[in-house]
């Protein structure tokens, strides 16, 4: 099975309407080959963005409501990112997790529901310094996997995609070693042929997010169970296509 190579972006709160209308210009045209490419903007430039940003890039949200509508002031739900253009939505990752304190079972509801209504998903997950120091890292990564495992439904994985993200690599500057990367790659992989099923295992992509940039992705991307990228900071620069491109 070939696992097309993913690269994800996630501008996180920066951006503005101003900006998004220059990237739109910059990455207009620049080839990508053989690379599934997302962009994850502030919700309010999503329906700009679907409609401007290049036709075989997508758009993504970066969190979305576990529900599916009511009385929840400020919150989106997965039908309206759908409605405005989004194909994807960024879940469970570190600054939501540790910032609005979002537990691996709200997480894992929220995968369920944006799956449900046909929200692709990167499913974000790794450890803290002090886990990795600890010799903690598969145990905290298998603990955040248990909730969507026992969440969704087989068929779901072939719409999620995994992002390891070791938190002390994102926005430190502090990239994983190419090694640690495909370590923690291969035992997610291990661990979704115990826990879900041989087919799921060979297919998830499984992508490595953490101060990744046009230097270091080359090396990282070599890897074996490295699938592609999720991109913070080197995402909101016109080299971010460089990165779509590590393994052209
Ligand atoms: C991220 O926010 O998902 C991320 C990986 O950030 P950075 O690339 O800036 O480390």
């Amino acid at each position: 099975m070939t696992r097309t190579f993913f690269v994800g972006g996630n501008w996180k709160m920066n951006g503005s309407q101003a900006f998004c209308e220059s990237m739109v210009q910059t990455f207009s045209g620049q080839a990508t080959d053989n690379v599934e490419v997302v962009v994850g903007a502030p919700s309010v430039y999503i329906p700009y963005l679907a409609q401007n940003l290049r036709k075989d890039w997508a758009v993504a949200a970066q969190n979305c409501h576990q529900l599916d509508s009511g009385a929840y002031t400020g919150e989106l739900s997965a039908e309206m990112l759908l409605d405005v253009g989004a194909k994807w939505v960024i879940l469970g990752h570190s600054e939501r997790r540790a910032i609005f304190k979002e537990s691996d079972e709200l997480i894992a509801q929220k995968t369920k529901k944006a799956l449900s209504k046909g929200l692709k998903v990167v499913f974000c997950c790794g450890e803290l310094l002090e886990e990795r120091e600890a010799g903690q890292t598969q145990q905290v990564v298998n603990r955040q996997l248990n909730a969507i495992v026992q969440t969704i439904s087989p068929e779901d994985w072939q719409n999620v995609v995994i992002a390891y993200e070791p938190v002390w690599a994102i926005g430190t500057g502090k990239v994983a070693t190419p090694e640690q990367a495909q370590e923690v790659h291969a035992e997610i992989r291990n661990y979704l042929t115990t826990n879900v099923s041989e087919a799921v295992s060979a297919n998830t992509r499984i992508i490595y997010g953490g101060s990744v940039n046009p230097e270091n992705c080359a090396e990282i991307g070599k890897k074996t169970d490295v699938d592609g990228f999720l991109v913070g900071g080197a995402s909101l620069k016109p080299s971010f296509v460089t990165i779509c491109n590590a393994t052209a």
